[in-house]
């Protein structure tokens, strides 16, 4: 659905604006011995176009951006500060081979176990690993805090870890709960097949 509204947005916006440019560069060319004030206009105008054209590729791009790893954790890191819950970050090895949609879906599961952690757990600490390992990164998120519900109802109250769930295995990942001491999430999501080959190295 995604890749079907950027091409949509791309070619009404894109698509137009290169062949109006296009058009008009022709009807310059054609102009400019016969009437050059008149190519003048139509020169000032493929400007223009230009311009409106590079403001919407802007858009669209940031449109595209979504949420990037680093910056979810910033977020964390104030939302733990604010709950008064200590935020311990270990990073194993830095997820260099994760794709720009798994790195999305995985901040958006951070952000869930994170909020999670706070309204539900009681903890005093939350801690973050993240590691890179040879077909997949895999994060955890823990907390020293109690579960607040019985071991065969994990997705049956809200809808956070059922969505956390889904998600991970939607990009062909998985969830694993472990609820013996506090909460541990552990996450898995497979490598960008791209990523590695251009590395060669993993
Ligand atoms: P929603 O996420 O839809 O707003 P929710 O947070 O109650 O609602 P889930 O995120 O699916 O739902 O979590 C299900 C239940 O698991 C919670 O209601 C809570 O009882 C328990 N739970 C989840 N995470 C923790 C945690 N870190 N510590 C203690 N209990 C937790
Ligand atoms: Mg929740």
């Amino acid at each position: 659905e995604e890749r079907q509204r950027i091409a949509r947005d791309l070619h009404d916006t894109l698509g137009q604006k290169l062949s109006l440019i296009g058009l008009k560069s022709d009807l310059a060319r054609k102009l400019i011995y016969k009437d050059p004030e008149q190519a003048r206009t139509e020169l000032k105008s493929v400007q223009q176009t230009a311009r409106t054209s590079l403001n919407e590729v802007r858009q669209i791009v940031s449109s595209m951006k979504g949420i990037r790893l680093k910056d979810e954790l910033g977020n964390v890191r104030q939302i733990l500060e604010a709950a008064g819950i200590e935020f311990v970050y270990e990073e194993k090895e830095a997820p260099k081979h994760i794709s720009l949609l798994n790195e999305n879906i995985v901040s958006m599961c951070i952000k869930e176990a994170v909020t999670n952690v706070v309204k539900h757990s009681g903890a005093k600490v939350c801690r973050i690993t993240i590691q890179q390992l040879w077909k997949e990164v895999v994060i955890t998120v823990e907390d020293d805090g109690s579960f607040q519900c019985k071991e065969d109802r994990f997705f049956s109250k809200g809808h956070g870890l059922l969505g956390m769930r889904e998600r991970l295995e939607f990009a062909n990942g998985c969830l694993a709960i472990d609820t013996a001491a506090g909460t541990k999430l552990t996450m898995r999501i497979p490598n960008d097949s791209k990523s590695k080959e251009k590395d060669g190295s993993r």
